[in-house]
């Protein structure tokens, strides 16, 4: 794309922007160009917050399928655009509520504990949501003679049930992104630059974690790379969070784990298509009241926990 032909594009963007009251959010692994040209960037539930938190009409949700969802759920009353509907998330489709219904029913009275990446009918059947950052105090706040379900990250809900010592009845689900990281990288990666700090994301399986001086959510590792003195980080995550920890901290190196660490749905939506989703007002996200309400309860219930 020449450099002329995307000046106007984001010109037409922002007209648009204008004309429709929108708010254009973009998760920390899109494309650093639709990065660029947001309004927000941060992680799915922060992004969700923050638009539900403004006056406008419209959110263009440039993130996955399920993160649009949310941003409904929180905004009932305002349209909610996802530009590229296929963009969805594997590990969030690999949880469906038939199922969880159905392992419920073999544990009963179960805590049901569910991280945001997971589908709006998913978030109907469970009592709490957690994210990344918080699941381990969400955990840790539950009676200890409860079981607890966690779904649909096994990685995440390893790593909370190693730091508090507390079996949990994991999800068989995955980021595939995540498990592409391994053990062996970091390693090579230690050796390649042995003063560098290593931080991972949780979705990482629980020997990369054991691994790293730190494990940290998107948002954890914006805020570390912002406060430490260490000028040199390795980083385990999706390889879209460099982009913003460069521009951020222009004056510390941050090396990715593996270029391997892509999330092709992350990467669909381009400019032209959060231009078109503008202009055509697509891809609305529809969800009926009840799913609304019945998903929103275990987000705010998050939320009211100070998570
Ligand atoms: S990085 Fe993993 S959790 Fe995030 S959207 Fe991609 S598959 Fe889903």
């Amino acid at each position: 794309m020449s450099a002329e032909y995307q000046k106007e594009m984001i010109e037409r963007i922002n007209l648009l922007r204008k004309e429709r009251n929108a708010v254009i959010l973009a998760h920390n692994y899109v494309l650093g160009e639709v990065q660029d040209i947001a309004d927000f960037v941060g992680d799915s539930l922060e992004l969700s917050i923050k638009a539900k938190n403004t006056g406008c009409d419209v959110i263009v949700f440039c993130g996955v399928k399920f993160m649009a969802e949310t941003a409904k759920i929180l905004s009932p009353g305002k349209t909610v655009l996802h530009p590229v509907p296929a963009s969805g998330c594997p590990m969030a489709d690999m949880a469906d509520a038939d199922k969880l219904r159905k392992l419920k029913a073999l544990h009963p009275g179960a805590v049901t504990v569910c991280y945001v990446n997971s589908t709006a009918e998913v978030k109907t059947e469970v009592d709490i949501c957690c994210t990344s950052a918080n699941a381990a105090k969400i955990v840790a706040a539950i009676p200890a003679d409860k079981e607890v379900i966690f779904l649909p990250d096994k990685n995440l809900g390893a790593n909370v049930s190693i730091a508090l010592n507390r079996p949990m009845i994991l999800w068989p689900g995955f980021c595939p992104t995540h498990m592409r990281i391994t053990a062996e990288m970091i390693l090579r990666k230690k050796n390649e630059f042995p003063d560098a700090f290593v931080i991972v994301h949780p979705e990482c399986t629980p020997d990369v974690v054991a691994l790293a001086d730190k494990y940290l959510s998107t948002g954890g590792m914006l805020r570390f790379a912002r406060e430490t003195e260490h000028k040199k980080i390795i980083v385990g995550t999706e390889q879209g969070i460099i982009h913003r920890l460069q521009r951020e901290n222009p004056d510390k190196m941050f090396i990715p784990v593996s270029e391997q660490a892509v999330c092709p749905n992350m990467k669909m939506i381009e400019l032209n298509d959060v231009l078109n989703s503008l202009e055509k007002m697509q891809y609305e996200i529809i969800l009926d009241p009840d799913t609304i309400a019945k998903a929103a309860a275990p987000i705010i219930k998050m939320i009211e926990a100070g998570s």
